[in-house]
């Protein structure tokens, strides 16, 4: 199983790039990081290499005090993977962070049951060490 328990092992783990680097850096340290245009201010993630806003490729990486709160959600039913066959259901959440710009994170809401998620419902990150590479941010009931 991963550090927390969602998934097990056989679970694909994020494929660790240069410019998604410093954003697992960050998580291997227990830290929530968001990219930020340096020219505009505007937050952005899934990181891009360049703003939506104003096109610069220049940023800098902000942490985040890893809460917010599900923006919008679904509940997997479906085994879309092997590796999922035996924790269908399960949710995966957008969380709209409190600060940062307010930027959607995808993830899973841990410790809560399909029939308890809700939009609007106030979360916090929680780290899952998943190999010695990556830690993924989810989040708990906050
Ligand atoms: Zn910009």
């Amino acid at each position: 199983m991963s550090g927390l328990g969602c998934f097990p092992p056989e679970m694909p783990v994020p494929l660790v790039e240069p410019l998604t680097e410093p954003f697992w850096a960050a998580a291997r340290d227990r830290r929530l990081v968001v990219q930020r245009c340096t020219d505009c201010g505007t937050f952005r993630h899934l990181p891009h290499v360049l703003c939506p806003a104003c096109q610069s490729a220049r940023h800098d990486w902000v942490e985040s005090a890893g809460r917010g709160t599900v923006f919008t959600y679904t509940i997997v039913v479906h085994p879309v993977h092997s590796a999922t066959a035996d924790v269908v259901p399960y949710n995966v959440v957008l969380v709209q962070l409190d600060d940062c710009g307010g930027v959607l994170v995808p993830s899973n809401v841990v410790d809560c049951p399909p029939d308890e998620v809700r939009v609007g419902m106030p979360v916090e990150v929680v780290w899952d060490r998943v190999s010695d590479e990556v830690t993924i941010p989810r989040f708990r009931r906050g």
